[in-house]
């Protein structure tokens, strides 16, 4: 597979640290709030690279974080804790806030056919291990002790920037708005590895430690879950674009540091998702989430598609016009798909034919795009359905668009003037057809009937006006 690395800002070919074995780590949420739809652009692109991962026979053990401390407003080491913000919108607590949060994340995900991480490991359950790290890298003199807090020394670095190549006087707000304000930091690219309360007097969670009751920053929390988890050799560590500065480049300072040797080979990004009127921003208080497109009646795999027809190195823009055209596009592909029946013998050559296809689109950086085209084009390849069906249930364990079950479903709407699919009259006939058995007594014949339906999914409640059937 070649991905396109945002460290060399090169397309490489991917080479594991362990053949047929993928470590690989994605920033995940910080749960003061709903996930907005540009969030979950970022994870269903992290999904589909595991997934195409496996697809390609390499084993993936993916970690994420969940991030319910230490993330401020700033994504540097000024503002207020995200955490502490939504749990005063709420009057709440920040543990309870973060329970619902995180419960909300996975359900969306869910709807979305995300697969969960290997692990998921909430910040709040690591701050041991982050001491530990910080110890070592004061021990080792990359990091010193000011004002109470400690803070990571970047003069220590050759090469602190490794995305992007800043100038001095040209940085992102946090670190700009940083100068100044914090008068302990020796330069002004360093950045707190542990907050005391000399600095936010209110904060809520606080653990004991050596250098006094307080918290650790945002950036230890991932370097220290990917340190325990992946090990110390990282394959793929993947975010949004917004992560490269300052979170994933101080990430790397403090891993490698602690480390002492190269700690990831590759790095993705995802570019924004954006709306006409720009960024969208969890912290901006309006956004879009999974519910208010299912409020307006869009299934949430069509979401998924339009993120699809995109590349992930594209700033994508969301409007609802974008989104009716992917659903009915999706809509019109699963009708499509739901009308094959499945016949005839498997097709070796044209299979080798269009999974090449596949394979040329997804291995390239992962082109969503020509891999959605690829199923149009087994949709007009000559050949059986059989092969059809076959093909299409393979491309979607990557793409997750949930086709072959969408197209079942539909197959059931599917109705006549009498507003019954022939399949449930034929449930209705066989559930008259086992009330007359119980009439007559015939208990063993009612008993073979019910077991039918029950192997087809089928329950039957008998109810004072007769009985009645649901899909289980
Ligand atoms: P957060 O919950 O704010 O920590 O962000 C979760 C993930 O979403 C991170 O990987 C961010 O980089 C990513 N992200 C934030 N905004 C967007 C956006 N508009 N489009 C795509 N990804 C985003
Ligand atoms: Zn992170």
């Amino acid at each position: 597979m070649i991905i396109y690395n945002s460290a060399s800002h090169t397309k490489e070919e991917f080479i594991p640290n362990r053949p047929g074995h993928v470590e690989m780590y994605t920033c995940g949420p910080t749960v003061y709030h709903f996930a907005h739809i540009g969030n979950l652009r970022t994870y269903i692109f992290e999904d589909i690279l595991e997934k195409y991962l496996n697809y390609t026979g390499l084993e993936v053990h993916r970690v994420m974080n969940i991030t319910d401390v230490g993330h401020l407003t700033s994504d540097g080491d000024t503002g207020e804790d995200k955490m502490l913000k939504g749990a005063k919108r709420e009057h709440k607590t920040v543990l309870q806030i973060a329970k619902y949060y995180t419960d909300a994340f996975f359900s969306d995900c869910e709807k979305l056919n995300i697969k969960k991480p290997e692990v998921i490991q909430p910040a709040t359950g690591c701050v041991n291990d982050m001491i530990k790290v910080i110890e070592k890298l004061l021990d080792s003199g990359y990091a010193y002790i000011a004002g109470g807090n400690v803070y990571f020394d970047t003069s220590k670095l050759d090469d602190y920037y490794v995305f992007n190549n800043f100038e001095a006087d040209d940085l992102q707000e946090g670190v700009r708005d940083s100068v100044g304000v914090d008068k302990n930091k020796k330069n002004k690219t360093d950045f707190v590895l542990w907050f005391t309360k000399s600095k936010f007097e209110d904060q809520e969670l606080k653990w004991e430690s050596p250098w006094g009751l307080g918290y650790p920053g945002w950036h230890i929390e991932c370097s220290t879950i990917s340190m325990k988890y992946n090990g110390e050799k990282l394959d793929i560590h993947c975010g949004g674009i917004d992560n490269q500065f300052p979170h994933h480049t101080n990430e790397i300072a403090q891993s490698e540091s602690y480390l002492g040797h190269k700690w990831c080979n590759y790095w993705m990004h995802v570019l924004h998702l954006n709306t006409s009127e720009g960024k969208m921003s969890k912290s901006k208080g309006e956004f879009l989430t999974v519910s208010t497109l299912e409020n307006k009646g869009y299934n949430p795999l069509a979401y998924r598609m339009f993120i699809l027809q995109s590349h992930y190195r594209k700033t994508q823009e969301f409007s609802y016009d974008n989104l009716d055209n992917a659903q009915a596009a999706y809509d019109k592909l699963v009708s499509r798909i739901a009308a094959i029946k499945d016949e005839g013998g498997y097709d070796e050559k044209a299979a080798t034919a269009l999974e090449m296809e596949f394979d040329d689109a997804l291995g390239n950086d992962l082109n969503t795009s020509l891999g959605l085209t690829t199923i149009y084009d087994v949709l007009k390849f000559d050949t059986n359905g059989h092969t059809k069906l076959e093909l299409i249930k393979k491309f979607d364990s990557v793409l997750s668009l949930g086709l072959i079950e969408e197209a079942e479903k539909s197959k059931h709407k599917e109705t006549d003037e009498s507003g019954k699919s022939e399949e449930d009259k034929e449930i209705d006939n066989l559930v008259l057809e086992r009330a007359e058995a119980r009439k007559n007594k015939n208990w063993a014949e009612a008993d073979r009937i019910r077991d039918e339906l029950k192997a087809k999914g089928i329950e039957i409640i008998d109810t004072k006006d007769g009985a009645k059937w649901k899909r289980v």
